[in-house]
């Protein structure tokens, strides 16, 4: 089957990105259409947040943000974003900047922008892998069902991350058919995994503390499971980890147990400790420090008894503990992988890219936004709100020129 419109732009991908683009164009009275692999669109959106989808984060800007390239542009745009959300009739809820939607479910979300979506009459092509994109007067997209002709194209397809929600390597395709570079891919946002022996005693635990690898860190609850580490640090520095596995040259993880207090504090509060209670068991006069579990590991790794009483113990056995509390090791395999992942770093270079408009600088009329391209954010909301931004700088420019 042929379809026989002339579109003005057709989206490849009617995930977050392509679905905020399609309601920018058609409001302002572009013929539009979406093309996607799933049978529902937004299917993405359903899993984001735990179920909830967190949608945006108070604090926005281009520090929460890694590519290749520079980012400077990514400026505090959270009112716009807000406004926009509300504008689809979602009610926000706000929790320490994190912003959901009132429900707290996620496909609030994605009904709200396919009610939209129905609204303005975009054409969904829903069941619809594209495999190729071509350009001679006009630009084809091939799917697997149909051959659809646009003025221009927008690869809105994502990355490689969780591909049982629907990716495809298809925007990489594109970009490299119309000779544009590709930075390299890593699963980000994913837990880590490891061997090590540590794990037997710490799985099932969750602690607070500074996880650190190389020159990275990053500061929350961290989760030990049989098989690795995740939690919000470990998934905020998990980018790296996931390069290093490219180059075979993945590190150790280090956490601070006790990051909230310094060195010398440390020191000075167990040493205070002893004093008080001298018969105490180290185990008893170490509680409270931080979780429970890992003091016992801390203490069993620093080479000492658990039932050892305090004023057995020397400067370097305290010396011992500090060090394990605030400089514990844990070596790494890697991470989980993309299917586990919740986004995937590296992409379309942006250099190729017009990034006042996300046009491809050697292709007019062929734009990318989100994910796809070289730009991955922090946990909180900042990939979401890429795929906004990129979007929304992608249909000013659109409107501005049809
Ligand atoms: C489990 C999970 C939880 C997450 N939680 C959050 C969160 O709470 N907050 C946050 O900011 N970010 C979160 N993210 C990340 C966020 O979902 C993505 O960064 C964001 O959806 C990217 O938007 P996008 O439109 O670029 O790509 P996507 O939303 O992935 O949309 C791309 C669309 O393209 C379609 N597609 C791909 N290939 C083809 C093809 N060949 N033909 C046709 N269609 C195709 C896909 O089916 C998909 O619908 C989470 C991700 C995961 C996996």
């Amino acid at each position: 089957m042929t379809d026989k419109k002339l579109y003005d732009v057709c989206i490849i991908g009617a995930g977050y990105s392509g679905l905020v683009l399609a309601i920018k164009l058609a409001r302002a009275g572009l013929l539009v259409c979406l093309t996607d692999l799933n049978r529902i669109i937004g299917r993405r959106i359903l899993s984001t947040g735990n179920g909830r989808c967190n949608f945006l984060n108070s604090r926005m800007g281009n520090e929460y943000y890694y590519s290749n390239s520079k980012v400077d542009f990514i400026k505090d745009n959270h009112q716009d974003i807000l406004q926009f959300i509300k504008g689809l009739g979602v009610v926000e809820r706000e929790l320490d900047g994190y912003y959901y939607p009132i429900t707290n479910q996620a496909k609030t979300i994605r009904e709200a922008f396919e009610n939209e979506i129905e609204a303005l009459s975009v054409d969904v092509f829903l069941d619809n892998r594209v495999t190729d994109v071509s350009k001679d007067e006009v630009f084809t997209v091939s799917t697997n069902r149909q051959q659809i002709n646009a003025k221009a194209v927008v690869v809105s397809s994502g990355g490689l991350s969780a591909a049982t929600l629907g990716s495809s390597k298809i925007g990489y395709k594109i970009a490299q058919k119309f000779g544009l570079k590709l930075t390299k891919l890593a699963p980000s946002l994913v837990g880590a995994t490891s061997k090590d022996i540590c794990l037997k005693e710490l799985a099932g635990v969750r602690a607070l503390g500074k996880v650190f690898y190389k020159d990275n860190s990053c500061e929350g609850e961290i989760q030990f499971n049989k098989d690795g580490v995740s939690g919000y640090p470990v998934m905020c520095i998990s980018r790296f980890i996931g390069f290093d596995e490219l180059s075979k040259s993945v590190g150790n993880l280090t956490i601070d147990f006790t990051s909230y207090i310094s060195e010398d504090d440390l020191k000075a509060e167990i040493k205070k400790r002893f004093e008080n209670h001298p018969k105490q068991t180290i185990l008893k006069a170490l509680v409270g420090l931080c979780n429970e579990k890992v003091i016992e590991v801390v203490v069993s790794y620093s080479k000492i008894y658990g039932d050892t009483i305090v004023e057995k113990l020397d400067e370097e056995d305290i010396e011992n503990i500090i060090y394990n509390l605030k400089h514990f090791s844990i070596s790494l395999t890697g991470t989980k992988g993309f299917d586990s992942s919740q986004v995937t770093a590296g992409g379309v270079d942006l250099s190729d890219i017009d990034m006042t408009s996300m046009e491809a600088k050697l292709c007019p009329g062929l734009y990318f936004t989100g994910e796809v391209l070289d730009i991955d954010g922090i946990c909180g909301g900042y990939n979401l709100s890429w795929a906004y931004t990129s979007a929304d700088i992608a249909a000013r420019h659109i409107i501005n020129n049809h």
